[in-house]
């Protein structure tokens, strides 16, 4: 919900063709465009192959399809292990692998407090819950409760009530397969954004690097903060100011802090990450975020992760990126 992907086509340039499609997907948005197609792509099989890609991704990893692979095994009491497709353990792997980068800031088996908060698929009216409900969430929250088995593929919870919650995932997820999905037709320059997820390969209609803006961080108004460009690879924005809710003043982030079974508080106003891989550009924006404007660069920056963090100050914004990102900062 965090990115603008921009179409930049400056008046009189002239224009390979563009083939783009857009639509509502996982609560949100998604915005395809294929630059210079192969000649038998045509528009309804472009929408076609995106929409099926994502709806097969929502049936695998979405907790707010009570049918998804994902929520029948949450709602699945046992503790023994239990065969799961491929792509959903893909999916926890890639999570786990990002609990233990960022200390268990990033945390898949938040659901509990995701869900207490809010923020989850019966989503409420925000109100603070007491202490007693976010101790009880708690217990059931950490990301050594899981076990997970490739061969077969497997995976089993140290308690029965583990709830997955795989929704800082999904949009990068999401735009993974469909580029998978795009190259296996024979594309080779498109830019795929679901929401805040963007994947990225060659070149757009002016045959320059997709250009995508990182919007200023503030809530209820989309302006660009700035432009980015890059010819191969996924960015990905978390944030704080678009899902949230009020109560006494104060701010509550849809961004659950594991440690504590609170939202985040702290001054980090959005992190936008660069990685190869979506679903993980996706899932290390949400950690950095956890983690604030204090430990957040600085494991950016022991990772050499390119990481572009936007603080908020009394007055406007205070921008830190790490060295990774500067090659993406050329005006
Ligand atoms: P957005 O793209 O909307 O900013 P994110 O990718 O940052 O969203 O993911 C936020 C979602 O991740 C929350 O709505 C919640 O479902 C889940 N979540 C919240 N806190 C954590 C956490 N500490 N670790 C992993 N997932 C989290
Ligand atoms: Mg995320």
């Amino acid at each position: 919900m965090l990115v603008a992907a921009l179409g930049l086509a400056g008046c009189g340039d002239p224009l390979d063709p563009l083939l783009e499609v857009t639509g509502p997907t996982m609560g949100t948005f998604y915005s395809v465009k294929v630059a210079r197609p192969p000649a038998e792509l045509r528009t309804e099989t472009l929408r076609e192959t995106v929409t099926a890609v994502l709806d097969q991704v929502i049936a695998e990893i979405s907790t707010y399809d009570p049918t998804s692979e994902l929520s029948r095994l949450n709602a699945d009491p046992t503790t023994d292990w239990v065969p799961v497709s491929a792509e959903l353990l893909d999916v926890v792997a890639e999570g786990q692998r990002i609990s233990e980068l960022s200390g268990g800031a990033f945390d898949i088996t938040v659901g509990p407090l995701v869900n207490l908060w809010g923020f989850g698929p019966e989503h409420r009216d925000g109100t603070v819950p007491d202490a007693a409900a976010i101790a009880a969430a708690l217990e059931r929250v950490g990301y050594d409760k899981l076990a997970l088995r490739a061969e077969p593929p497997a995976i089993r919870k140290a308690r029965g009530d583990i709830y997955i919650d795989l929704s800082a995932l999904g949009e990068g997820q999401g735009a993974a397969r469909v580029a998978s999905a795009l190259e296996a037709r024979g594309v080779t320059d498109y830019m795929v954004a679901i929401a805040g997820a963007i994947r990225v390969r060659g070149h757009n209609a002016k045959g320059a690097p997709w250009a995508i803006a990182i919007e200023e961080p503030t809530p209820g108004r989309r302006s660009v903060h700035r432009i980015i460009e890059i010819s191969d690879g996924a960015l990905s924005t978390s944030g704080d100011y678009r899902n949230f809710f009020e109560e006494g003043g104060q701010r509550y982030s849809h961004e659950i802090d594991p440690k504590t079974g609170r939202p985040i508080a702290h001054s980090l106003a959005s992190v936008t990450v660069v990685d190869a891989d979506a679903t993980r550009a996706d899932g290390l924006a949400t950690a950095l975020m956890v983690m604030g404007e204090a430990r957040g660069p600085a494991l950016a920056e022991a990772e050499q992760i390119p990481a572009y963090f936007i603080v908020r100050e009394d007055a406007g914004f205070r921008v830190v990126s790490t060295a990774a990102f500067q090659r993406y900062l050329r005006e």
